[in-house]
């Protein structure tokens, strides 16, 4: 073992192709329902929303599938991102823990979200679309499309959930200059958003109802696309890289994560780096024990229930099999934005439902302590979102503490929170709260998931 802290990879190192865990699950994955039909949704239909090679890569069941040269030579821009020996942190929690992070923060816009918005851009350009309209929650997402937007010249056009559209200013002017077009969700612009405002004129919005807003865009102009920042197979295809580079990196540090953390909204960053770990597991290679952090206001994996549900809060899309707290559950604010979806992505559930992913979930403020435990040791502040994955670290350090072994603990620091000072400004003062979950109204919405048979 080396007492190096920081464990780089060369541009040649990106990797070539994205990892298609699918091709590695013990039953394939629950297919996409029309809700109209009961009947599998085909190609055919998804075709007016995403570029076909999106949809292709959806329903792959190839293992590996290439990364297309324009898309990998702009990841080289900030890829492959750093890995790093959290050695003053696990000083700091006096812990015989190995701490290993894998920094996506140094992307362009600050989080992983990139890695997948430069590809479904690239595809969309390739296709033909001159526009793709899409939601976003705490900005990150917006901000990574309109980045993609600005270097393949396409049009975006973001609806951005009210609460973070009030919270975040910095993000909304962040998505701007890079030349894309932001409204605060629900807005009067779209059928699902007037219907929202209605019943409700005060509403924060939620990634659900935004969804429906930018879809329902989407599907009205030929020559735009629509574009998911998470949840959706092809999506945690792209975020692959992270896992496999970290996978290079762990050997370079001559050491195998015995715990692979990361927090979870809608799955993409979690599966990111855990998927090539959990694919080596599954073809008994490695054992690795791999948990999943939500937020304790949200909790689709650990309180959901495993069933079909739309992905949108409008149910204009197709029914995917999730883990869900119900379409029309709209979540307690917080400032975890990419963190409020009602859903989770089908590949993870599938793999927590297969006992592969452990979830948990923890408050806001459990995860702001630890976040700024983790700041003050490493010198980096995490976005609120990351502040999940530091405390499901911390978390499992403190239990090696506790037991006398030395385990390693990789974790996925998917962005930092330098857009999100309003929240540690929040949690400076003492103001942060903790907003628990409406019981009854997931319960309601619950009552309400459409049937499939
Ligand atoms: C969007 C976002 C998330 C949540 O999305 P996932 O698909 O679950 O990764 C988490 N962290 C950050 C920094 C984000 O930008």
């Amino acid at each position: 073992m080396t007492d190096q802290i920081k464990f780089l990879l060369d541009e040649e190192e990106i990797p070539r192709t994205w990892y298609n865990i699918i091709a590695d699950l013990p039953a394939p994955p629950a297919p996409v329902m029309h809700p109209g039909t009961g009947q599998p949704v085909g190609p055919d239909d998804l075709a007016p929303l995403f570029p076909m090679a999106s949809i292709m890569q959806e329903v792959s069941g190839e293992r590996t599938i290439e990364i297309p040269a324009p898309v990998r030579d702009i990841y080289r821009q900030w890829r492959p991102s750093p890995l790093f020996r959290a050695r003053r942190l696990e000083k700091a929690l006096d812990t015989p823990a190995r701490i290993y992070y894998k920094y996506e923060g140094v992307s362009p816009t600050g989080s992983h979200k990139p890695n997948t918005a430069i590809a479904q851009a690239f595809f969309c350009k390739e296709e033909g679309a001159k526009r793709i309209a899409t939601e976003t929650g705490a900005g990150q997402w917006g901000s990574s499309l309109a980045l993609a937007g600005s270097l393949f010249g396409l049009e975006i056009e973001v609806f951005m959930v009210r609460i973070s559209f009030d919270q975040k200013p910095y993000r909304r002017a962040f998505m701007e200059t890079f030349g894309a077009t932001c409204h605060a969700s629900p807005s009067n612009l779209t059928e699902s958003g007037r219907k929202i405002l209605a019943d409700n004129p005060d509403s924060t919005g939620s990634l659900g109802i935004a969804i429906s807003e930018a879809v329902e865009v989407a599907a009205q102009r030929d020559d735009t696309k629509y574009s998911l920042g998470s949840v959706l197979n092809h999506v945690l295809l792209h975020q692959t890289v992270v896992g496999q580079e970290a996978m290079r990196q762990m050997e370079l540090a001559d050491d195998y994560p015995d715990v692979v953390v990361g927090c979870t909204g809608g799955g993409s960053n979690f599966a990111g780096l855990s998927f090539p770990f959990i694919g080596a597991k599954l073809r008994g290679e490695h054992d690795t024990r791999v948990v999943a952090v939500e937020p304790a206001n949200c909790p689709s994996l650990t309180k959901g229930k495993y069933a079909y549900d739309f992905g949108d809060t409008g149910n204009l899309t197709p029914l995917v099999k999730m883990h869900t707290l119900g379409s029309s559950f709209v979540p307690p604010a917080s400032h975890a934005g990419g963190l409020r979806y009602h859903g989770m992505a089908p590949l993870v559930s599938q793999l927590v439902e297969l006992g592969e992913i452990a979830p948990t979930a923890y408050s806001q403020t459990e995860c702001f302590d630890a976040g700024i435990t983790f700041a003050r040791a490493e010198g980096i502040v995490p976005a609120p979102e990351a502040n999940h994955a530091v405390k499901g670290a911390i978390t499992e350090a403190m239990r090696c503490k506790e037991e006398g072994v030395s385990r390693a603990i990789l974790f996925n620091l998917c962005g930092h929170g330098y857009f999100d000072m309003q929240a540690y400004t929040d949690y400076n003062a003492g103001n942060l709260a903790d907003h628990a979950y409406d019981e009854s109204e997931v319960a309601m919405a619950l009552a309400g998931l459409p049937s499939v048979a």
